[in-house]
């Protein structure tokens, strides 16, 4: 049995490649590509390719869509990550001293 998501890139039925050619001469078309679901992108390693046949098919679904999934996550606030600075002396490749500043996230889960 054949386990697979159609692609959601809005124009993936558009692209000019080979795999995509579908009928007989005279009623040919191009497909929408298959996205088989594997162990690699589906389940606990779900991801943009679980939907996508391409990083050029999730570009052209963002872009087309970005309103309606900005509208499902608003952002109406910054977030912030709690941090320390720490500036130490280093060394660099050539032997040279500089100081290097580190950023630190601060755990705040008591933890
Ligand atoms: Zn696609």
């Amino acid at each position: 049995m054949s386990n697979f998501v159609w692609c959601h890139g809005p124009s993936c039925h558009k692209s000019h490649t080979q795999d995509r050619i579908r009928g007989v001469k005279g009623s040919k078309v191009l497909r929408t590509k298959k996205v088989q679901q594997t162990t690699y992108n589906s389940g606990q390693h779900m991801s943009m390719y679980s939907y996508f046949c391409s990083q050029g098919c999730y570009n052209d679904f963002a872009n087309t869509y970005v309103r309606e999934v900005i509208a499902l996550h608003p952002r109406t606030e910054a977030l912030e990550t709690p941090i320390e600075v720490v500036k130490e002396q280093a060394r660099d490749w050539s032997g040279r001293d500089y100081m290097e500043t580190k950023i630190i996230a601060v755990d705040t889960n008591g933890g």
